[in-house]
């Protein structure tokens, strides 16, 4: 799947642990943080043509980041600058695991290649996880999850006051949350207008 659909469920989950703004952050990267290794691609593509292609994207992806070896790595990184230690090493092995769960759903190459994912690496290669149900790269149900996300997570910035905007720039943020509330009003505004706020009856 998409890395970004990988960051914005990452994300969602951060979210969902009600964590503050780093570590946020560190969760919505482990979701995302396992297609470091189809970084690969790039020395693939220049050295292609070559006499000694460096295969690196197919020798490597699914295999160096795609495995409980590298999440434990992440999850004690998270861990190590994370505020709320336990609770961002929780959340990072959720996020990282979602990112498993949804390329075993969705990652099936066009060539009807599965992309197994070596979950036990590197302590052992036994495992080699697919499943047989598994859909295409260019799905409809990988967009529709894309676009799903992306509107759980304009709704929960809208909701909470803050969006993946404030990893790079707060005060970016500050502006994106605004031009949403003045746009679709504030949180709780309906509620008033309409009575519904338990007071005025
Ligand atoms: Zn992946």
């Amino acid at each position: 799947m998409h890395p970004v659909t990988h960051f914005l469920a990452g994300w969602a989950v951060g979210n969902a642990a009600g964590l503050g703004r780093r570590d946020r952050a560190i969760v919505a990267v482990a979701g995302a943080a396992p297609d470091l290794d189809g970084l690969g691609w790039v020395v693939e593509a220049v050295t292609f043509n070559s006499d000694t292609p460096l295969l690196w994207y197919i020798d490597y992806h699914h295999v160096l980041g795609h495995n409980i070896g590298f999440c434990l790595l992440y999850c004690a990184a998270a861990m190590w600058l994370g505020k709320r230690r336990m609770l961002v090493g929780g959340a990072a092995f959720l996020s990282f695991h979602l990112h498993l769960l949804f390329d075993l759903a969705g990652s099936r190459g066009a060539d009807g290649y599965q992309w197994p994912i070596p979950y036990l690496l590197p302590f052992s290669d036994a495992w080699q996880i697919t499943w047989s149900h598994q859909w295409r790269l260019g799905a409809w149900q990988n967009d529709a999850l894309a676009g799903a996300l992306v509107l759980l997570t304009i709704y929960l910035a809208w909701r909470r006051g803050y969006s993946p905007v404030g990893i790079v720039s707060p005060a970016a943020d500050t502006k994106f949350i605004d031009t949403l509330r003045a746009r679709f009003g504030k949180p709780g505004e309906n509620r008033k207008a309409r009575g519904l706020d338990g007071k005025s009856y």
